[in-house]
């Protein structure tokens, strides 16, 4: 199940989520509202995605009270904010430049974006306190030296990485995946393929 929280301190050219970052959107829901629905399901796992859930109001009590239930929690983050959550799998994804938005709305979160999408210190305390894995989205095999420099200077291991392709067409993801995939052989990297893409295409509320 997700749990999508609406509202992101990042603002990427390609975001497949705008109605929670470049145009949010959603209904106020109290923690509570969040986890009498979340017991209406049978599911046993919880995505909390975004927007960036870790700037949401409540969530160090909404995770926690997923985790006091017995269930499973992922939280994805793009990894530009901590806060003491209760959570089983941190799956990070910095922002690479690739996601630096030079033209949407005249440019004019470019610089925002650029001085909020890394920060080594924070991605540090998560690794040192969560299990992890790091997700990146990348568009471009020059993408691949801004991951390597990532890892140095944090530290992290290269068998936590997963590389997904960007783009919400099946043509485009497919055309990325065959170097994809043959980087990720080559350097010791997960892939991860879109299958929502795959399944419904770029449709929401499926
Ligand atoms: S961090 Fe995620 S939700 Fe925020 S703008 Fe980037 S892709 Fe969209």
């Amino acid at each position: 199940m997700f749990v999508r929280t609406s509202g992101c301190n990042l603002r990427c050219t390609w975001c497949d989520t705008p109605y929670t970052s470049w145009n949010p959107e959603g209904a106020e829901m109290t923690v509570d509202d969040i986890v009498r629905r979340v017991r209406s399901y049978s599911c046993t796992h919880v995505v909390v995605t975004g927007g960036e859930p870790m700037i949401a109001p409540g969530m160090v009590d909404l995770t926690r009270a997923l985790d006091e239930l017995g269930l499973h929690v992922t939280v994805e983050t793009a990894g530009t904010v901590y806060q003491p959550i209760a959570c089983h799998l941190m799956s990070i994804s910095p922002k690479l430049a690739n996601s630096t938005p030079k033209e949407r709305e005249g440019g004019r979160w470019a610089a925002q974006h650029d001085r909020l999408r890394y920060q080594p210190e924070v991605l540090r305390r998560l690794m040192a306190e969560y299990d992890h894995q790091f997700k990146f989205v990348v568009t471009h095999p020059a993408d691949l030296g801004e991951i390597e420099t990532l890892l140095t200077q944090t530290g992290a291991a290269r068998n936590r990485v997963v590389l997904m392709a960007e783009g919400t067409s099946t043509d485009t993801i497919r055309l990325r995946a065959a170097w994809i995939a043959d980087v990720c052989k080559r350097e010791g990297f997960r892939y991860s393929p879109r299958l929502h893409i795959d399944l419904w295409g770029n449709e929401r509320g499926r």
